[in-house]
């Protein structure tokens, strides 16, 4: 589907939308900042990589040849994102007294498992940081003498030896500034470690040798190798969270134009990648969403509640992805409605389809087209979803139209059921197979009009957690209390 509208899309580096042409004719390279796996993912990480998705689907559904890459962080990345506190790993390993490699593997398979049932498609590699240590001696190497210099605790970039640092930034200098903390002997105050050094004395469980003496590599280092690795300067599309806008993303690309040996920004070389985009972050009524406060908001905690994990896909779609979004259980549960709405009006056209002629195609793609190509409005896609749906015509061509809607929306509308998408807590206590064998024998009392049994029936699935919905209008029969 190569037709027009040409695609737009927001540069947080020139402020403007722009229109994709890519640098290999008919390919699009796409590179998103992975998790760094110390911990579960939160729902807000994961709205990260439903808009990472989004947009491939947007790129293969325009025509593109997609290559993806995501990286996975498992060594580097600071409790802050500038250059004070731990690393992540580390601290989480030493304070479970566990090996950071088994931290990590876990914490990898949890992500991949979210990513999954989220039906983000896999992208076409996902780079490990550590299997990319030996690149990034490389690399830092190459740019050390022009543009480093050595402390007691590693190398650090010095950002006035670039044109334009931190032009993707949006933060004013000062607050920018105010969260970096203070390393003896830096340049300025926004320079980073590019290599960090063990402190004498200590051992890391993750440490390499370098020209700098052992240690491990500086986050943004990672993702400055690993992009180039893999998809080669300069490359179509950064994604990531719009907190990397501000420091993680313009070390990158401080690292990238040294790298690249010439200056300024005006040569996209320079920069590493073309367009850089930042999804806006989920966050709770409180304020920020974070790993250690309060209720810990998992996907796996969503689904032990009973929802459907594709509820919050759809969420996430609602809401465009340069806008913030506040999560609240209410409006997960709006979402689910929605999406089993729409899939009560598939599971309608598949029965009627049967029994109608064919038509002639075509039906409101042309609209789709439009949606997603205005920097993704994914919820005027799912508005359009929704009214071919509704709307009148063929069944099948209809299904049709809203199985090509999906090839965007990635919510499986042509496979997910209505049954798939009850709420099913963790927490019940009566099976499924025990709720249809009670209603089946409420139905015989009610038939037979004795009343008093189907009452007492009726009690008992009240008492176990079971609404029983009778004449409900999505079709529903019961519905498990959370
Ligand atoms: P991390 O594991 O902290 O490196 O984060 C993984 C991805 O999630 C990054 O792209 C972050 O920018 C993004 N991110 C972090 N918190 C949120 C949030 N609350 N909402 C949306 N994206 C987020
Ligand atoms: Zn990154």
């Amino acid at each position: 589907m190569t037709d027009a509208p040409p695609l737009r899309l927001y540069n947080s580096l020139t402020r403007r939308l722009e229109t994709f042409e890519p640098v290999h004719p008919g390919e699009a390279r796409v590179y998103s900042c992975g998790p760094t796996v110390y911990n579960y993912p939160h729902i807000g990480n994961m709205r990260a990589y439903v808009f990472a998705d989004t947009l491939g689907r947007v790129l293969r559904y325009k025509g593109y040849k997609l290559t993806h890459v995501i990286n996975i962080t498992d060594v580097g990345h600071l409790t802050d994102d500038a250059d004070a506190g731990e690393d992540k790993l580390e601290k989480a390993a030493a304070q479970r007294a566990q090996s950071i490699w088994d931290i990590a593997h876990h914490y990898t398979e949890a992500f991949w498992a979210d990513v999954k049932a989220l039906n983000i498609t896999e992208p076409a590699q996902w780079t490990i940081a550590t299997d990319y240590v030996p690149r990034m001696i490389e690399f830092a190497k190459s740019i050390a003498d022009k543009h480093c210099y050595e402390l007691p605790s590693g190398l650090y970039f010095d950002v006035s030896t670039v044109a334009d640092y931190g032009r993707l930034a949006r933060a004013s200098t000062e607050e920018g500034e105010s969260r970096i903390d203070p390393v003896d002997g830096k340049r300025n105050a926004a320079d980073f470690a590019i290599w960090r050094k063990t402190p004498p004395g200590e051992t890391r469980q993750m440490e390499w040798d370098s020209p700098w003496g052992k240690g491990a590599p500086g986050w943004h280092l990672e993702c400055s190798v690993m992009s180039e690795e893999t998809l080669g300067f300069p490359f179509d599309i950064h994604t990531g969270g719009i907190d990397h806008r501000e420091i993680h993303h313009p070390n990158e690309i401080a690292q990238n134009q040294a790298y690249c040996c010439t200056n300024g920004l005006e040569d996209p070389r320079n920069s590493g990648a073309k367009i850089w985009m930042h999804n806006n972050f989920l966050v709770e009524r409180s304020g920020k969403m974070s790993k250690s406060s309060g209720e810990f908001l998992r996907l796996q905690l969503l689904i032990d509640r009973g929802y459907h994990p594709l509820a919050y896909r759809l969420m996430c779609l609602q809401a465009h992805y340069r806008s913030e979004l506040e999560f609240s259980w209410e409006g997960l549960g709006a979402a689910l409605t929605r999406l089993k709405r729409m899939v009560m009006g598939i599971e309608k056209l598949k029965q009627r389809v049967e029994s109608e002629p064919a038509g002639q195609a075509d039906m409101s793609l042309h609209q789709i087209g439009e949606a997603i190509s205005d920097d993704l409005n994914t919820a005027r896609a799912l508005v359009i979803a929704e009214s071919i749906a509704a709307s009148k015509g063929y069944a099948g061509d209809r299904l049709k139209a809203i199985a090509e809607c999906d090839k965007v929306l990635g919510l499986d509308l042509m496979d997910v059921t209505r049954a798939d998408l009850r709420i099913r807590p963790k927490s019940a206590t009566i099976t499924e197979a025990e709720i249809e064998a009670a209603l089946a024998r409420r139905k015989e009392a009610r038939a037979a009009k004795d009343f008093a049994t189907s009452d007492a029936i009726r009690d008992e699935l009240t008492a176990a957690g079971v609404e029983v919905m009778d004449g409900d209008p999505l079709g529903w029969d019961w519905k498990l209390g959370e």
